[in-house]
């Protein structure tokens, strides 16, 4: 079988579910051809005390936000969930801790996503949460432990923001701030060259990385594709901008060299 790849999606407003602009057509066009078995997804939105992973036949799809449009809250994504791969991650993250979990279920940084790159909502999604207790060095090696799933045709998806902090945004900005785009070509750099340690320790970026990432959660999901690199991987961006001063759409995909 070959080695599914690895996207980290910026993911942006939740409204990108229902339009059609570019950053949109990018999440199409990369997965064009692409068939996984089911797809694992690391979404910001689910960070919580402990790991968890959904583990329910058929997750629901949750509508968490507040303020957008009637046909946003209107949306379903009805894909299955897949108990038997949640079970297959809580063996390989073992002994961390993780719980079977059937009350979530596909969170809007999921579905906003998928229903681009998946349209027809029939590939098993599973989403793995977000452990607030952990460190962001921690969350990559855990990460590590999922490396094999991509070698038995599951797709890894995070699902967050390199730059997101929605006290700064901005809608006039025509050129975002100097902290943004710093931070940003800085995680740029670290990716071009692999140096996934030095991505992990973001915080040591100065006041750009407190600005750029207030919160841990739009950015632990980078760690999460990170994490699973394989030997042979050949690492490629997309959708390298910043809209409206603080939120970097920068996204990221590995993809396994055919030998
Ligand atoms: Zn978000």
């Amino acid at each position: 079988m070959s080695i599914e790849p690895a996207f980290f999606i910026g993911h942006g407003s939740p409204m990108n579910a229902l339009e059609h602009n570019a950053v949109v057509q990018q999440w199409r066009s990369v997965v064009q051809g692409c068939r996984p078995k089911a797809v694992l997804m690391i979404s910001a939105h689910w960070y919580t005390k402990g790991t968890a992973v959904t583990a329910m036949p058929s997750p629901k799809t949750i509508h968490d936000f507040y303020g957008f449009p009637e046909a946003l809250h209107q949306v379903q994504y009805p894909a299955p969930g897949s108990p038997e791969l949640a079970a297959e991650i809580k063996t390989l993250l073992a002994p961390h801790q993780v719980e079977l979990d059937l009350n979530w279920g596909l969170d809007h940084g999921a579905w906003s996503v998928m229903m681009h790159m998946f349209p027809s909502a029939d590939i098993p999604v599973v989403q793995l949460s977000l452990n607030q207790d952990l460190s962001p060095a921690a969350h990559l090696e855990l990460a590590k432990k999922l490396a094999p799933l991509r070698q038995q045709g599951v797709m890894i998806i995070g699902s967050g923001n390199v730059v997101h902090n929605l006290r700064m945004l901005d809608w006039q900005s025509t050129q975002p701030p100097l902290w943004a785009e710093q931070f940003n070509r800085q995680i740029i750099e670290f990716l071009l060259t692999k140096n996934f340690a030095a991505i992990a320790q973001y915080q040591n970026l100065g006041e750009a990385a407190r600005l750029a990432v207030p919160h841990p959660d739009h950015f632990l999901p980078l760690l999460y594709v990170l994490g699973t690199t394989l030997d042979g991987d050949e690492i490629s961006l997309f959708n390298d901008e910043i809209l409206y001063g603080a939120l970097s759409m920068l996204s990221v995909q590995l993809s396994h060299k055919r030998l």
